[in-house]
């Protein structure tokens, strides 16, 4: 089986959770030599982001500067009052696809996959997907 869901519990309104390892599991489970694997959220209202994962204040610089791009409140029409995640989910993606080689995922020294959420906390999932080529 090539594909995957991972659930994560997030515990606050914005966050990253470090994925990394969660994939690279999948990956290794997967025995699959060489290929893509493609990672995608099913939500709106949070996001995949691929970056530093040595100094945890990187994480929080970008955070900070997404929530003074997009403030919680700011006019926004949307009922339900969330549209700030929806605009920061929008603007970091959806998906994420990476380079299988020798059965490793290809990720830069720095490199980690993160999981955004920002309209949280809540239960979410997100699906691995490995395309043996
Ligand atoms: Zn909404």
């Amino acid at each position: 089986m090539n594909t995957k869901k991972i659930q994560i519990k997030t515990k606050t309104q914005t966050e990253f959770v470090d994925i990394t390892r969660n994939i690279k599991e999948f990956i290794s489970a997967s025995g699959v030599k060489e290929g893509i694997c493609i990672i995608y959220v099913v939500h709106t209202t949070a996001a995949l982001t691929i970056n530093e994962n040595a100094d945890p204040l990187v994480k929080r610089d970008i955070l900070r500067k997404l929530n003074m791009i997009v403030p919680w409140e700011d006019g926004y029409e949307h009922a339900e009052g969330n549209s700030a995640a929806h605009i920061k989910s929008s603007i970091l993606g959806f998906s994420q696809s990476l380079i299988i080689d020798n059965h490793e995922l290809i990720l830069g020294t720095w490199q980690g996959v993160y999981f955004a959420e920002f309209d949280g906390p809540r239960t979410r999932e997100v699906f691995v997907k490995i395309i043996v080529g």
